[in-house]
């Protein structure tokens, strides 16, 4: 459920009228919902009740925002961080180190550093190189790094190629079949404190069935490890929860997750970490746009070029998402059309022959389900500037990202005088 509805025959984001933002703000625009973001956090965390203490980290890339991670960390979530940068965010947004998480197959000797500096909560280690760097570092540095081991439990998680990150042909985590040798000579590294195992295999899952075959393949390994007289107190399950995108998709529910997780990590006697994202924010934004023209395309439907595009919103073009599009101020009539960005690629396609509501030039639609994935992977292609965000609470709102103008991005390039 989310907070996007029409009133009065006019989309609105919570109690403001999505027309009074394209005002004040302009166009495009990402519009977040907190009521939903704060919806959403809770009933995951509601889904989870029947573990004892989960750790909730907001897997920080799918919105980092300082306003969204602000909600997140008055909701008492942590984050789950894949950079230096998503780090020194979370950190900025008021969350304690302790609940924080990194991530990432590429963590640079700095990032460690910053990470080993900031007294975060935990190193998911992605492999056994890394796990000595970081362990040299942290006696350098006089200090203990609370570490995890990212598994490749080897499950195809029946998602979109580019988002499945659970096989053993992706780049991520240790070989389960390598896992226990691997802890074994970490957990004898002067520096580490190896407390645990982490699994994540993949991004907008709308099946249980590989989320439970990879932790199952987990509960056998903390088996062995504490065979072997290994310590083994933390399990972190990752993300990956899918969110519906088209109407009438339906997706495993927290509830459905929690009970599955309850009943595989029976007996498991760990503290369990959780890393949401989509499932959190992904129905909790909109990317507001406004139609620039309608133009004519021979015999098929007309193409409707709004001044979004994939610079702005890149999953369609990325992975051949679907997001629903909505007038803000439907007429009632429907038309089917090819729904499109200003950009010189083809790819530059959020719709062919959907129907949709009847839209005009001038008129401002919406697309659905942005927030996650949207804003956060916006380029400046076609040296198009970056799009703001906004934040809705009840009948206010703030702009929490400035637009950032082409001439901005302009203005941090140099021409050297020798040319
Ligand atoms: C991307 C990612 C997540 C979040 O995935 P969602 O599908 O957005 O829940 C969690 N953990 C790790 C390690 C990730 O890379």
């Amino acid at each position: 459920m989310d907070h996007f509805q029409l009133k009065n025959g006019v989309l609105h984001a919570e109690d403001v009228p999505l027309s009074a933002i394209a005002e004040a703000v302009g166009t495009p625009v990402y519009v977040y919902s907190r009521a939903t973001l704060v919806r959403h956090a809770r009933v995951f965390r509601e889904g989870l009740s029947a573990l004892d203490q989960p750790h909730l980290a907001f897997a920080v890339k799918a919105n980092p925002n300082l306003a969204v991670l602000s909600v997140l960390q008055k909701e008492g979530y942590g984050a789950d961080v894949v950079s230096g940068g998503e780090l020194t965010r979370a950190l900025a947004a008021g969350m304690a180190p302790a609940d924080v998480v990194f991530s990432g197959v590429g963590k640079t000797h700095a990032e460690l550093v910053q990470g080993l500096e900031s007294g975060i909560g935990q190193f998911n280690i992605e492999s056994e190189e890394e796990g000595y760097e970081l362990a040299a570092i942290a006696r350098r540095l006089g200090k203990t790094a609370a570490c995890a081991l990212r598994v490749n439990p080897d499950v195809d998680a029946r998602t979109h190629e580019k988002i499945s990150t659970g096989k053993r042909e992706n780049k991520f985590g240790v070989p389960l079949d390598r896992a226990g040798a691997i802890y074994a000579a970490l957990a004898a590294e002067d520096g580490l404190d190896m407390r645990g195992v982490a699994v994540h295999i993949g991004s907008q899952l709308g099946d249980l069935e590989p989320l439970e075959s990879a932790f199952t393949k987990l509960g056998a390994l903390i088996a062995e490890l504490r065979a072997a007289g290994l310590s083994v107190t933390h399990a972190d399950l990752g993300g990956g929860l899918g969110v519906p995108y088209k109407p009438g998709e339906v997706m495993p529910s927290p509830a459905d997750y929690g009970a599955m997780v309850a009943r595989v990590t029976s007996g498991w006697d760990v503290r369990l970490t959780f890393e949401p994202g989509r499932v959190i924010a992904g129905n909790a934004g909109i990317l507001l746009t406004r139609v620039i023209r309608s133009k004519r395309s021979g015999n098929g439907p007309p193409f409707v070029i709004v001044d979004a595009a994939m610079n702005d919103l890149a999953r369609p073009a990325m992975y051949g998402a679907w997001h629903d599009i909505e007038a803000v101020a439907p007429n009632g009539n429907r038309m089917t059309s090819h729904v499109v960005g200003p950009i010189c690629e083809t790819g530059d396609t959020f719709a062919m022959d959907r129907e949709i509501d009847a839209l005009a030039a001038g008129d401002l639609a919406v697309f659905r389900t942005a927030g996650a994935y949207g804003a956060t992977m916006a380029s400046s292609y076609n040296s198009r500037g970056f799009v703001p965000e906004v934040l809705v609470d009840g009948d206010r709102f703030a702009v929490v990202a400035d637009r950032i103008p082409a001439d901005a991005i302009m203005d941090a390039e140099r021409v050297p005088d020798w040319l």
